[in-house]
C-alpha cells in the first residue's frame, strides 16, 4: 500500500464513522510522521496531507528546516510527544503547535520562547486519561482546570484544548468510558475559554470510538505510514 492509497482510506473511513455517529463537526486528520523519512511526510504532502505530528524535537525539527528550506507552503506541524525542558526552544521556534503540554514550567519556557514574528503557539493540554504512570499528562479536573488558566494567561500562546492518549489494551467499554471524560472536560473548557476548539483523541487502534465519542483531530501513524522500527 501506498502512502497516498492509505491517506484516501483514512480519510474515507473518517467520513464513514462521522456519518455512521451523525457527527457534524469535521473530524481532522494528523499524520504522525514520527521515525519516518522526510521522503514519507512530503509522499503525504503531496497526497494533500497538511497536519504532521512529531515526538522527538530533534527528528521534527530537522523535517521543519527542510521542508522550510523547500518552501514547501500550508504544513501545519505538531509537536505531540513527551516534552524535556531543554527541548522547548527547539519546539517554541519551529513548531505551530504543542498536543502535549503537561505542565506549567513548560508552558512558562513555550511562552518566554516563541518568537515574536511566528505568532501564537496553539496548545493543549495531554491528559493521561489511562492513568498510566509512565505516560505523560495530567489527570484531575482541577489539575486541568488549573493548567488550563495558566496557558490562557500566557500572551505568546493560545489555549486550544485537549490531546489524551488511551490505554491500548484498553476494552473498547473503558475506551469508552475514558473517552467520554475528555469530551465532557473539553465541553466545559469550550463553555469557559472561547478560543478551545480541538479535542485530539484517537489513533490507529482506536479512531472509530473516538470519533464516536466527539474527536475533532485524530492521530494516525502506522495506519497511513506503516509500523515503525525503533532500532534504526
Ligand atoms: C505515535 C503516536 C500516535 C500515532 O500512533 P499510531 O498507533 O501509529 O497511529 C498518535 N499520538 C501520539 C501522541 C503518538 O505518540
Amino acid at each position: 500500500m501506498t502512502i497516498s492509497n492509505n491517506i484516501k482510506q483514512v480519510t474515507a473511513e473518517i467520513e464513514e464513522f462521522r456519518s455512521k455517529y451523525k457527527i457534524s463537526h469535521p473530524v481532522n486528520l494528523l499524520a504522525v510522521s514520527k521515525t519516518k523519512p522526510y521522503e514519507s511526510v512530503m509522499e503525504a504532502y503531496n497526497a494533500g496531507q497538511r497536519r504532521f505530528g512529531e515526538n522527538y524535537a530533534q527528528e521534527g525539527c530537522e523535517k521543519i528546516e527542510r521542508a522550510n528550506a523547500e518552501h514547501i507552503p500550508d504544513i501545519e506541524w505538531f509537536f505531540i510527544g513527551p516534552i524535556q525542558s531543554n527541548k522547548t526552544k527547539m519546539i517554541a521556534e519551529h513548531f505551530d503547535w504543542v498536543l502535549s503540554c503537561d505542565r506549567s514550567k513548560i508552558v512558562t519556557r513555550l511562552n518566554e520562547q516563541r518568537p515574536f514574528h511566528k505568532g501564537k503557539l496553539k496548545v493543549c493540554i495531554q491528559v493521561n486519561i489511562s492513568e498510566e504512570e509512565q505516560k505523560s499528562g495530567v489527570y484531575t479536573e482541577s489539575e486541568i482546570m488549573d493548567l488550563a488558566a495558566f496557558i490562557a494567561k500566557q500572551p505568546n500562546l493560545e489555549f486550544r484544548g485537549l490531546m489524551a492518549i488511551a490505554l491500548n489494551t484498553s476494552e473498547p467499554a473503558t475506551l469508552k468510558d475514558e473517552f467520554t471524560r475528555m469530551n465532557i472536560l473539553y465541553q466545559k473548557l469550550k463553555s469557559i475559554y472561547p478560543t478551545v476548539d480541538t479535542l485530539s483523541i484517537g489513533m490507529t487502534a482506536d479512531m472509530e470510538i473516538a470519533v464516536e465519542c466527539g474527536s475533532n483531530l485524530v492521530r494516525i501513524g502506522t495506519r497511513i505510514f506503516g509500523a515503525r522500527n525503533y532500532n534504526k
